[in-house]
């Protein structure tokens, strides 16, 4: 017996509710974790509220992303005592997540806790920390260096923002930390952003190009704030999308793309292939300051999800959220 946070749907309704569960009550899949940290993103706030379409079957156990020890296992990776993480794959919207004691998933989805990293570190950077290095090497990817300019970062004390700006950081880029909350500065600050931006500046109708600014861009936010992110590009800027904290449309027009040569990078965690995932492991490893991510991190209970869940489409959580299950 464990227990699991449970959406369930009647007709009309949705419930969200702490419920024991068994081991035979788990989906399919070759493995069987227990899990000791999990998280909540952006995407479990969405699931638990029921604000966006993200849970695809009911009942449901949210939480995109995991960190936990393998207690069986049929799949030829991975043994009993194995420490692994997962990320993605649907985990959390069509199979049975993370908030739970245990979770039973396909073995092709983990990849092993990579050394020099704990289970909590590996959560508290979590599905948001991977996704903003995976940002950070579509910018790579596409020739950006710090010396090509300042990068922005939208959103930036949330936590793919806060990861990105600690990322950028590292490697020396100086970081324009786009923000909605002007008490935030002094943690943004913290975290190695060279200049702080107030979000509304971004959040106007946006012009099809606005002044040079930026040679990069990590955006989480999509709608206006991107339009205009990509208006005040520099020629040859490349802006790495992952987000939609701010809408899913794109307010925009073809000028930065055609008259400066602009590049709209699109980035997706949940189906990115292992390798790629091992390798953005490997740079969270080797680039971030793992003794200093505790700046960004809070914890919830399991039991205080639920009530926590809405500060997130509110805006109000900083950084990561932790959630202790084991
Ligand atoms: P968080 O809730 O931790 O952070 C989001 C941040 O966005 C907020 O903290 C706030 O930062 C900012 N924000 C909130 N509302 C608005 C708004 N209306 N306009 C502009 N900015 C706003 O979420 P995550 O960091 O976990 O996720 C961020 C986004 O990235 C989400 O849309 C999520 O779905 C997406 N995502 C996508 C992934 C992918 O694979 N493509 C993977 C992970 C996340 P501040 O207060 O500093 O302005």
């Amino acid at each position: 017996m464990t227990q699991a946070v449970v959406i369930d749907k009647t007709e009309d309704q949705q419930t969200v509710a702490l419920r024991d569960i068994t081991t035979a009550d788990l989906p399919e899949g070759d493995v069987l974790v227990d899990v000791a940290w999990s998280t909540l993103n952006y995407k479990d706030a969405l699931a638990i509220t029921g604000a966006g379409p993200v849970v695809r079957s009911f009942p449901m156990v949210p939480g995109i992303d995991f960190a936990g020890v393998v207690r069986e296992s049929s799949h030829p990776d991975f043994t009993a005592g194995d420490k692994v993480v997962l990320n993605g794959w649907g985990v959390g919207e069509k199979h049975w997540g993370g908030l739970a004691g245990q979770a039973r998933v396909s073995g092709d989805w983990l990849i092993p806790l990579p050394a020099g990293m704990t289970a909590r570190q590996a959560m508290v950077i979590g599905t948001a920390g991977y996704t903003a290095m995976l940002c950070v090497l579509a910018l790579e990817a596409h020739g950006v260096t710090p010396d090509s300019g300042e990068i922005v970062v939208t959103g930036a004390a949330g936590g793919v923002g806060s990861v990105a700006t600690m990322l950028l950081a590292a490697r020396g880029y100086n970081v324009a930390a786009v923000t909605g909350r002007a008490s935030e500065e002094a943690y943004l600050r913290d975290l190695g952003a060279t200049s702080i931006i107030d979000r509304a500046e971004l959040s106007g109708k946006p012009r099809p190009l606005a002044k040079e600014r930026w040679a990069g861009a990590v955006d989480v936010a999509g709608s206006t704030v991107l339009a205009n992110v990509l208006a005040g590009m520099k020629y040859g800027g490349v802006v790495a999308a992952c987000g939609l904290a701010a809408g899913m449309d794109l307010p925009t027009s073809v000028a930065p793309f055609i008259l400066r040569g602009v590049t709209l990078a699109g980035v997706d965690s949940v189906m990115a292939p292992k390798a790629k995932r091992i390798a953005a492991y490997d740079r969270l490893v080797s680039d971030l300051d793992l003794s200093r991510l505790e700046v960004i991190a809070t914890e919830a209970s399991l039991d205080k999800v639920v009530d926590i869940a809405p500060k997130f489409l509110s805006g109000e959580v900083r950084g990561r959220m932790v959630v202790p299950v084991n």
